[in-house]
């Protein structure tokens, strides 16, 4: 049975449904498997003829073995992807592949995770005759990803704080037409005034009486699922020894720690691209090996990666053997040498984004929003200046470009045309409440309304 400790390493190993219900461990570390199960080859050989759901489950079953059975996490898996997971080739650019992440409820990558873990909790709620308050903020999808996963959910009640004016239209939308069990709050702030209140009420005393837990990308039970795409994409591309090229724009880190979780579970991977939008942090950290947050967090267009500290980038440098707690302090460095050599990591402003989506478009027949074509630019610098073009890319795509419209339209003239699941959210009556970014404030409102 693998269990769970935490980066900070001042808290009890735990197992998984305790990892789970905490979501940060109680020294403020995160949790990281103690050990990685390597899949050998032969299984991810197999992989080539298997649906995702299956893959799922085989990537899967040592994490929650002792927690679920087999069959159990089978039918968690089939309930939780049963959407398309399409991987284009892309026109003039042999071996590279797109990876659309965007075919679940809310169309972005967020759903993978979020269903899952929604399902695996709502169970574990059941079996304990419990209940659960999910508390989690959002810097756009992961609130929708989040809320919708755990809808109507017995047992549980959702909590969402995002960043009143840093979210689209559409985004606050997919998450204030719920209702039921779900409760949405705009924080006059940013996305890392949101994360912060949510660490305080984690942390608070006086809240301990309150079953709180977490879906951000902090719980443990957001990451595993993460690492399945990879080996989904990588057995469709690649024969089983072949190292693939990953790209995955990135934000809190905890898309690219799946990545991270299955190249040490075997996958072979010849380096995986991060790129970031203008909050630069880590290119500049792998760069110079000093870290600093972006303070405030700067608003680009790929929105949902706006985050001046990734919470995951505690675990990505654990992985390397050092230690930052949750502040962003560095207690022992990582073997930066290793992380230069398995990550390339580069930032794109704006304009750069925009050029991006025109040259996807004009020069490949490729549409990208803006998260995807910072993903693009990353590729571009990573092939210009490693001058490799010989392994197989697959390129995350992380939205569905329908939900950046007004951006589309400007930059390529056309406006792309919606998934059903983002159709009639205009017609929907919206309901939530508006904070400031005030810890007290936000402790008042939390006592008032879970007590209800
Ligand atoms: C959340 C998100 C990201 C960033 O993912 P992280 O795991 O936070 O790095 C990228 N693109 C989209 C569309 C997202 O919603």
């Amino acid at each position: 049975m693998i269990r769970y400790f935490s980066t900070n390493g001042r808290a009890p190993i735990v197992a998984l449904p305790e990892a789970l219900w905490r979501g940060q461990a109680p020294d403020r570390g995160l949790y990281l498997p103690e050990r990685f199960p390597v899949l050998d080859r032969s299984t991810r050989a197999s992989f080539a003829s298997l649906e995702y759901p299956s893959i799922a489950t085989q990537v899967l079953a040592p994490y929650i073995a002792g927690t679920f059975s087999q069959d159990e996490l089978e039918k968690i898996c089939r309930e939780s992807y049963d959407f398309a997971v399409p991987l284009e080739p892309v026109r003039h650019r042999p071996g590279v592949w797109v990876l659309r992440l965007d075919g679940g409820p809310t169309a972005s990558f967020k759903d993978f995770a979020a269903r899952w873990m929604a399902r695996v909790l709502g169970r574990l709620v059941a079996q304990k005759g419990e209940s659960l308050v999910i508390l989690t903020a959002t810097s756009g999808d992961t609130g929708s990803a989040v809320a919708n996963a755990f809808h109507r959910v017995p047992g549980i009640r959702v909590v969402v704080l995002f960043p009143h004016r840093e979210v689209s239209d559409r985004q606050r939308r997919q998450m204030t037409t719920l209702g039921d069990n779900i409760r949405t709050v705009a924080v006059q702030g940013k996305f890392d005034d949101c994360q912060a209140l949510v660490k305080r009420a984690f942390a608070d005393p006086l809240l301990q009486r309150f079953p709180l837990s977490s879906a951000n990308s902090i719980n443990i039970g957001r990451l595993l699922p993460q690492c399945v795409y990879y080996f989904y994409a990588a057995s469709r591309v690649a024969g089983p020894d072949e190292p693939v090229v990953v790209v995955v724009p990135s934000g809190n880190f905890g898309n690219m720690m799946g990545a991270v979780l299955a190249w040490r579970m075997g996958l072979p991977v010849r380096r995986l691209v991060v790129p970031v939008n203008e909050n630069d942090e880590f290119p500049r950290y792998l760069a110079t090996g000093r870290y600093e947050k972006v303070e405030p967090a700067r608003a680009c267009l790929s929105n949902a990666m706006n985050v001046g500290h990734p919470s995951n980038l505690a675990r990505l440098v654990a992985v390397y053997g050092g230690w930052m707690d949750e502040t962003g302090h560095v207690h022992r460095a990582p073997d930066l040498a290793a992380m230069r050599r398995d990550l390339f990591s580069v930032a794109a402003s704006d304009d750069q984004t925009r050029a991006a989506m025109q040259e996807a478009w004009h020069g490949h027949a490729l549409l990208l929003e803006p998260h995807g074509a910072v993903a693009w630019h990353g590729l571009r610098q990573y092939q210009q200046a490693e001058n490799i073009s010989e392994a197989p890319v697959i390129l995350l795509e992380t939205a569905h470009p329908a939900k950046f419209p007004e951006e589309i339209e400007q930059l390529l003239g056309f406006r792309p045309s919606e998934p059903p699941s983002l159709r009639g959210l205009e017609q929907l009556p919206e309901s939530y409440d508006i904070l400031e970014p005030r810890y007290e404030s936000f402790r008042d409102y939390l006592i008032a309304h879970l007590s209800s």
